[in-house]
């Protein structure tokens, strides 16, 4: 059977109401679209572990701190719509801005301490547009499982704690970052950078390496790790570094000397591109 496409959520509700009648199970893939193999190992993992698989294309206004980031981001519904086809989705929803915000928005979802850092620090507003916006989706899908990237690590730690707290009863499912063979992440944006640029942006994920390495090796003192992979991605004069960090892999908050588990987390401008990154590093394990 081909995929289904809705822009109403009327009509993507009572689809549902039919798939959850017959006792089918419900996996969610919200996307902004121009989608990619990264989406596609979401939408594979929610295509082996529930029956029914949703993908929601929706390029939300609210989260752009940018006006020309929002008016740029790549927007090819036919395309998307044959990627999901190939890879067996039952349902795409695609609503436009109006369906979704009808009158302006007065109630948003404030994730606190999750946000103040690493991405929240340099984008005010986007979380709050992203946390509002997956459970305005949350709510119209209904889904047993919802599948997030870990690629964009604290946006997945904001999503789950927004369900934890507001007892939203959908799985929240983490899967790992994919990568293209040099290791650069997959990215929407990656097809916006010049091969000079991609050329360098390779030099992210090495740094990440470097710095994983290092912890899994016993190093402890943040700082220090972090100038070493700084000055690997300076070394490049097409890369500005926005932030670098290392933080707890739960709160994600700074830390300055490392005992557990943390996610070192950058995003960089490779041009006019921004790109971000993370890995998770577990000291001791070398
Ligand atoms: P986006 O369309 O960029 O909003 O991303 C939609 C979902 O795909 C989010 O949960 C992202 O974390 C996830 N995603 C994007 N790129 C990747 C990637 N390279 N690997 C795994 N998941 C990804």
């Amino acid at each position: 059977m081909s995929v289904q496409i809705f822009h109403s959520i009327l009509e993507t509700r009572s689809a549902l109401e039919q798939v959850r009648r017959r006792g089918d199970s419900i996996g969610f893939v919200p996307t902004m679209g121009a989608l990619h193999t990264g989406h596609g190992c979401l939408i594979e993992t929610a295509r082996r572990e529930t029956d029914f698989v949703v993908v929601s294309v929706f390029v939300n206004p609210p989260q752009f701190d940018r006006e020309d980031d929002f008016a740029r981001y790549p927007r090819d519904l036919k395309s998307d719509v044959s990627f999901c086809e190939s890879r067996r989705v039952d349902l795409v929803f695609a609503p436009e801005a109006e369906e979704m915000y009808p009158s302006p928005q007065r109630t948003w979802i404030e994730v606190t301490g999750l946000t103040e850092q690493l991405c929240g620090r340099f984008r005010p507003g986007h979380f709050r547009g992203v946390a509002t916006v997956v459970l305005k989706l949350l709510n119209i899908i209904q889904p047993d499982r919802a599948y997030f990237g870990e690629k964009d690590a604290q946006q997945l730690a904001v999503i789950q704690r927004l369900v934890r707290d507001l007892n939203v009863p959908s799985s929240i499912i983490a899967v790992p970052t994919v990568r293209d063979p040099d290791g650069l992440a997959v990215s929407s944006r990656n097809r916006r950078l010049s091969a000079e640029e991609r050329q360098e942006a390779t030099a992210i994920y090495r740094a990440l390496c470097r710095a994983r390495e290092r912890i899994e090796n016993g190093a402890t003192n943040a700082g220090e790790i972090k100038r070493e992979a700084q000055a690997m991605l300076e070394a490049h004069h097409r890369l500005r570094i926005e932030y670098l960090e290392i933080v707890d892999a739960g709160e994600m908050q700074s830390v300055e000397h490392i005992t557990g588990p943390v996610r070192v987390a950058a995003a960089v401008w490779a041009g006019s591109t921004r790109l971000i990154d993370n890995l998770l590093c577990v000291p001791g394990t070398r």
